[in-house]
């Protein structure tokens, strides 16, 4: 079951993990048939006069036309802004989307809409926070949970970095839009959520190894939001307006509980360092983009099968301290390794997330997606130096262990 909006800031409210939950912006979040006059009557209710939306051709055309057409019956002004691709086809949130997009926003705008995936969110996201105005999220396609982030990912001089910016004020999703998403976007975010098996076992693994920052109550929306998923994969890869509501529901939610700790730690672990790490290899071939989420899907079961493959045996001769093993993070390993091995041996089975991708039209292996042996050999050495300070299983198993 998915919590609403209201229900969420209620529970974090109550939380008593010691981490401030205070900073919720979002004030709306609405998925459903009437979005866009929900839309319309928030800007109105606001009194914002002028909105500057920002779309690429192909999201205009899915939402364009029905979201202007409520904004002209509650005259609201507003102007597009169409995000134009690079050479291989791709809009991608870099220094050229974003000085567009600085260009052609009104400096009389008092809000920016993001219609579109999630490219075009982090290029609004960051656009908005430098001309200081809120921005609105208009998700086109159910295919990941940063839509309600602080941080844009985003490539400059051409490496990707997440630079802090500002989460959306309210969100409103159009189903009959979403279920018009090609498939391959639903996959991802699929794709993205199954994620959530190893990045929430990354972040509890963190959390006993060095004290990483922890919420019981993020953890538990996480995994509930996972687990709606799982239990509705039939209607999600129908494609039909039930299955694809709980995607979206469940995107959104692990997208806020992301931010009632402020950080990803609950959605991104070694599987997510992982798929930058390619991703970034990708962009120094000129290489054509793959999809977030179609990334993240496929290197979830990697990732379990790694960890079981490893850290199960080295559970079963805790006696044998490995050289050159620091001795402080040893000892925390041993006193943990009950705790450790019970997640271990419950985490979903790798065949079993492989069998769920398949059944989205997700990819299972890295050559499907133009991943070759050599780069994923590489990732498994040097991904965790994306986020040093992150201690997943795989910073563990590369900085002590192998
Ligand atoms: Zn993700
Ligand atoms: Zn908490």
């Amino acid at each position: 079951m998915k919590q609403s909006l209201e229900e969420i800031i209620s529970l974090a409210g109550q939380c008593r993990c010691g981490h401030c939950h205070d900073d919720i912006p979002i004030e709306r979040m609405v998925v459903g048939r009437d979005a866009f006059e929900q839309l319309a009557a928030y800007l109105r209710q606001k009194q914002y006069r002028k909105a500057a939306l920002v779309a690429d051709e192909r999201t205009l055309a899915a939402a364009g036309q029905s979201l202007c057409d409520k904004l002209e019956n509650e005259s609201i002004r507003y102007t597009v802004c169409l995000v134009q691709p690079d050479e291989n086809g791709d809009v991608i949130a870099d220094e050229r989307s974003i000085v567009q997009v600085l260009l052609e926003t009104p400096n009389d705008a008092d809000v920016m809409i993001a219609v579109g995936a999630g490219t075009i969110h982090d290029i609004t996201r960051f656009s908005s926070y430098k001309m200081k105005i809120p921005f609105i999220s208009v998700p086109t396609a159910p295919s990941v949970d940063g839509f309600t982030s602080m941080g844009a990912p985003l490539i400059v001089l051409g490496v990707k970095k997440t630079i802090q910016a500002q989460a959306p004020v309210a969100v409103f999703t159009h189903t009959d839009v979403l279920c018009q998403a090609p498939k391959a976007m639903v996959a991802a975010g699929f794709g993205d959520m199954v994620a959530k098996y190893t990045s929430l076992a990354d972040w509890q693994f963190a959390h006993w190894m060095a004290d990483e920052p922890h919420c019981p109550l993020v953890h538990q929306l996480t995994e509930q939001a996972l687990k709606a998923c799982v239990d509705h994969i039939e209607d999600i890869a129908a494609g039909g307006e039930r299955g694809i509501r709980v995607l979206m529901d469940a995107l959104l939610q692990s997208g806020i509980a992301m931010l009632l700790i402020g950080q990803s730690y609950s959605a991104s672990g070694a599987e997510h360092h992982l798929s930058h790490y390619w991703e970034m290899e990708f962009l120094r071939q000129n290489k054509r983009q793959v999809l977030h989420g179609a990334k993240v899907g496929m290197s979830t079961p990697m990732v379990i099968e790694r960890y079981q493959q490893v850290l199960l045996p080295l559970l079963d001769e805790l006696e044998k301290r490995p050289e050159p093993m620091d001795e402080a993070v040893w000892r925390r390993f041993k006193e943990n390794a009950a705790v450790i091995r019970a997640q271990l041996e419950s985490l979903q089975s790798p065949e079993r997330v492989r069998a769920m991708m398949e059944k989205v039209g997700g990819a299972v292996a890295p050559e499907q997606l133009g991943i070759d042996p050599p780069l994923v050999e590489r990732s498994w050495r040097e991904a965790h130096h994306l986020r040093p300070n992150r201690f997943t299983m795989l910073h563990f198993l590369n900085e002590f262990v192998l």
